[in-house]
C-alpha cells in the first residue's frame, strides 16, 4: 500500500520555476485575469452571504491579491506549472490558509523575562 505521494520536483527546480521569466508573465496574466482580487476572499464573502452570516473587519472585504497559487501543488504536478486553469490569485492571508501556515500577526510573542533588580 502506498500512501506517500511521489514528489517529482526538487526544491531547486521549484525555485527555478518561480524565478523564470515565463512564470513572471503567467503570474501577471493570472493577477490581471482575476482583477487583482483574492479569489478566496470573494468565495468567503459569497458563502457568508448565502448563509446570511456577518463578517467583520478584514474578513468583510475582498483583499488585494498579491500571490498566485497552484491549486494542484507544483511539486507534484510540474506539468501544470504554467497551466492557467491550475492557478488562482490570492491575498497573503488566504494563501497562508491554503498552505496551513499561521499568519505572522497571529503568532504570539513570548513574554519577555524581566530581570529583577535589587
Ligand atoms: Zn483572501
Ligand atoms: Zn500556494
Amino acid at each position: 500500500m502506498r500512501i506517500v505521494k511521489e514528489i517529482y520536483m526538487t526544491d531547486q527546480e521549484v525555485k527555478q520555476v518561480y524565478n523564470s521569466a515565463r512564470w513572471q508573465q503567467v503570474r501577471d496574466r493570472i493577477l490581471i485575469r482575476d482583477r487583482h482580487e483574492c479569489q478566496d476572499c470573494i468565495q468567503r464573502l459569497r458563502t457568508a452571504a448565502e448563509k446570511e452570516e456577518r463578517l467583520f473587519g478584514e474578513d468583510a472585504k475582498i483583499r488585494r491579491a498579491t500571490q498566485v497559487h497552484h491549486i494542484k501543488e507544483l511539486k507534484e504536478n510540474p506539468e501544470l506549472a504554467f497551466d492557467e486553469e491550475n492557478l488562482i490569485s490570492l491575498c497573503t492571508q488566504c494563501h497562508n490558509i491554503r498552505h496551513g501556515r499561521q499568519p505572522k500577526r497571529f503568532v504570539k510573542k513570548k513574554e519577555p523575562v524581566t530581570e529583577e533588580k535589587w
